[in-house]
């Protein structure tokens, strides 16, 4: 989520979610924190959206209620996945959605907006040009430059050229792949490799793709087609993924040739069948990882079975996949992926795309968005390389401030509040640092209650603690231990009575946790989660 802000007018670009790192136990997404824009929101004019990526439309449904549900602007088929995660969260009425015609120019007080069509891993993606007093400014989103794509328009070539000579102060370009040699792959040729496959595979073909990828289902549905095979799509958000741009017209299917897996004829020939499958990343509970474990409702793996993975595994995944690909092989499956094949391109420019961009667009200054900051330094590198000045070449990190004035950007020392927000279910902002230390504890260490029953009086335990465990100690084989806990939380308890006189609980919890939790450690050399509970009678 970007914010660009000239004196009393704010216009917003994306609005989306990471997915949790590695340590962060039971987050759901991280959303962006708008801290910032609190007291701002009568400011906000518009939120712009440059493609229906999760990551860059995720967060709109929690966060649109807080900024006062300002109008929301973006190409067709962003604006189709925006309101199928609206719907999902009944705000639809609420919410102000515009589709854009990329031709016209929109105005939001002092800012002007242009789009402009680019290519990337979901059809109808734009960039945009955003022009105010004090410098104007491109934006790429995620783009990459396909001279051929699949059923996609090209990139707009002709109105980007044109930015060169409209003083462009800052270039906000893509970095994802800015340490990938060369140009980014056509989806052609991937077509062309998918095709060759489809054709000469003799069994079921069973094929795990990005849903979002609608260009390359289409034409998987097509080629399908083209060889007699009929298309049974398993996975929800490939299904749903699949309705939405049927319904905006983004994919056109014969009829009867697509369908649900559990239309799927027990008798149907393994010839005539291709299986549109979600589970490229290696998730864990993805239709392709269960049909690995043998536990899949509908397809049990058997030789014969060609799989495609078209698709390439986002860094940190790896794992996961290469562990589904050896299930699917030792079930029999040939397996067919990017190291044996180019049956996967990726979204995102690469070196030569970038430095294209750049000289089209002759900014004043680079910044550097999307991917890791080590990407974005390499993409830094690029337009030096090019001539940019050291420091016109902008590396800044979420949180930082950059300002242009008389066309001249510069990064500031200001910064404002960008902490993760962490979403777990349905809750919002409640998942703080201590949470997470907690599941931290309980996942590497489980978790010791302690029940202490007391007098509401007195407050004096009216029986012996009790203690449940899970994940720490097995109780029926640790009888001793138990029992030495046990005593150990009395005494702990009883202390605390003495202690303090006013009897707070928690300080009295505090107390018994301090007691139990050095006891734990000195006794078996385990600190589980700790957990007092008082209940009083
Ligand atoms: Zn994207």
């Amino acid at each position: 989520m970007m914010v660009f802000e000239y004196e009393n007018d704010i216009v917003i670009v994306d609005v989306g979610f990471q997915f949790p790192e590695e340590d962060m136990l039971g987050v759901d997404y991280v959303i962006p924190d708008i801290s910032y824009l609190e007291g701002k929101e009568h400011k906000i004019r518009a939120i712009l959206i440059t493609h229906g990526h999760l990551d860059h439309i995720g967060a709109i449904p929690y966060l649109l209620p807080k900024l006062k549900f300002p109008p929301i602007y973006g190409s067709k088929l962003s604006m189709g996945l925006v309101k199928k995660r609206l719907d999902e969260f009944n705000l639809t009425k609420q919410a102000q959605m515009h589709v854009v015609d990329p031709d016209k120019t929109l105005r939001f007080g002092s800012f002007s907006v242009d789009w402009f069509r680019v290519n990337h891993s979901i059809p109808d993606s734009l960039g945009i040009l955003l022009k105010s007093p004090a410098g104007n400014i491109v934006h790429t989103g995620d783009f990459k430059f396909d001279l051929t794509p699949v059923y996609q328009e090209p990139t707009d070539f002709a109105k980007i050229g044109s930015f060169a000579n409209q003083n462009i102060s800052a270039l906000f370009s893509d970095s994802t792949n800015a340490l990938k040699a060369g140009h980014t792959l056509s989806e052609k040729q991937v077509g062309e490799n998918l095709e060759k496959v489809i054709a000469e595979a003799p069994g079921r073909i069973i094929i795990a793709a990005f849903s979002s990828l609608i260009g390359r289902l289409q034409f998987l549905i097509n080629a399908a087609s083209r060889h007699g095979r009929k298309v049974y799509v398993s996975g929800r958000s490939m299904s749903d993924n699949i309705s939405i741009a049927q319904e905006l017209s983004f994919i056109k299917t014969p009829p009867g040739i697509v369908n649900s897996i559990k239309q799927m004829p027990n008798r149907i020939k393994d010839a005539d069948t291709l299986i549109l499958t979600t589970g490229a990343q290696g998730e864990a509970v993805s239709a392709l990882a269960r049909m690995g474990l043998g536990d899949h409702p509908q397809i049990r793996i058997k030789p014969g079975d060609t799989i495609i993975l078209s698709s390439s595994p986002i860094p940190g995944n790896e794992k996961a996949v290469f562990s589904v690909i050896n299930n699917l092989v030792r079930l029999g499956a040939r397996v067919i992926f990017n190291q044996v094949m180019d049956v996967h391109t990726s979204g995102h420019a690469q070196r030569e795309d970038l430095k294209l961009m750049i000289n089209l667009v002759k900014p004043r200054s680079l910044v550097p968005v999307h991917g890791e900051i080590y990407m974005r330094h390499a993409h830094a590198e690029i337009g030096r390389a090019m001539g940019l000045s050291q420091e016109n070449a902008i590396v800044i990190e979420n949180g930082d401030v950059l300002e242009i004035h008389n066309g001249q950007a510069r990064a500031t020392k200001e910064k404002v509040s960008a902490n993760y927000i962490m979403i777990d279910g349905k809750g919002i902002g409640d998942v703080g640092a201590q949470i997470i230390m907690d599941r931290q504890i309980m996942s590497q260490n489980g978790v010791l209650t302690i029940l202490l029953t007391v007098d509401g009086k007195t407050k004096k335990l009216v029986k012996d603690p009790e203690i449940i465990t899970r994940g720490f100690i097995y109780m029926d084989e640790s009888q001793e231990l138990v029992k030495e806990t046990i005593s150990r939380a009395r005494k702990g308890y009883e202390a605390a009575l003495e202690r303090f006189k006013g009897w707070k609980r928690g300080d009295v919890k505090a107390y018994v946790r301090t007691a139990l939790d050095r006891f734990t450690h000195r006794k078996i050399g385990r600190n589980p989660l700790i957990l007092p509970v008082i209940i009083e009678v």
